[in-house]
């Protein structure tokens, strides 16, 4: 069974290798940014409050993120493995990931971090917020304030799998295939 966090700053491109990852090696994937954005498309309680921190480029806090979570972890009995996207985002996050796994005879096998410099970060999000019209992806201080989170609370997760021997960095500029094969690698061991 793979369990895998796939991880790196918004605009690395997790998105797109979660997709092409599930398919390899048939799992479910799990992001809490698309869950969110489907609750603010339902206009759900959960959704209208966090709405109010994505707007402003701020996490969602700890206790709606990881209730949220629980309940699709839990819905996946039958999983063969997990893609975990844009979670654990926290330390918070993170250790109740591991407690919620552990509780099922689970555990991370890796954590995969995709590395890309600020400047690309900001320039490929501005060029997804024409595409696919996301709201935060349109205001460049709501993208620096994301980069701002990234860095004082989410890069210490990398920190944390590193202290059990399960991080990887992969270098998240190139071509997506070549990008996939480098994931792959590191996954393969
Ligand atoms: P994403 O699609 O992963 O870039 O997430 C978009 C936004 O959703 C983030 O900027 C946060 O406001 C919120 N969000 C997604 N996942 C989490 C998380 N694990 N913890 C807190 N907030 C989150």
């Amino acid at each position: 069974m793979i369990n895998l966090i796939l991880f790196g700053p918004p605009g690395s491109g997790k998105g797109t290798q979660a997709a092409k990852l599930v398919e390899k090696y048939n799992l479910v994937h799990i992001s809490t940014g698309d869950m969110f954005r489907a609750e603010i498309k339902n206009g759900t309680p959960l959704g209208l409050k966090a709405q109010e921190y994505m707007n402003q480029g701020q996490l969602v806090p700890d206790e709606v993120t990881i209730g949220m979570f629980r309940n699709r972890l839990d819905s996946h009995p039958e999983a063969e493995g997990f893609i975990f996207d844009g979670f654990p985002r926290t330390i918070p996050q993170a250790e109740a990931l591991d407690g919620l796994l552990a509780e099922k005879d689970m555990d991370i096998t890796c954590l995969i971090a995709l590395t890309v410099d600020d400047d690309e970060i900001v320039a490929r999000l501005l060029g997804r917020a024409l595409k696919e019209g996301r709201a935060d992806d349109a205001d460049e201080t709501v993208i620096r304030n994301r980069i701002g989170e990234y860095n004082q609370k989410t890069a210490q997760v990398y920190h944390y799998y590193d202290m059990q021997d399960k991080s990887y960095s992969v270098d998240g500029i190139g071509e997506v295939d070549e990008i996939f094969s480098r994931i792959c690698f590191v996954i393969e061991g």
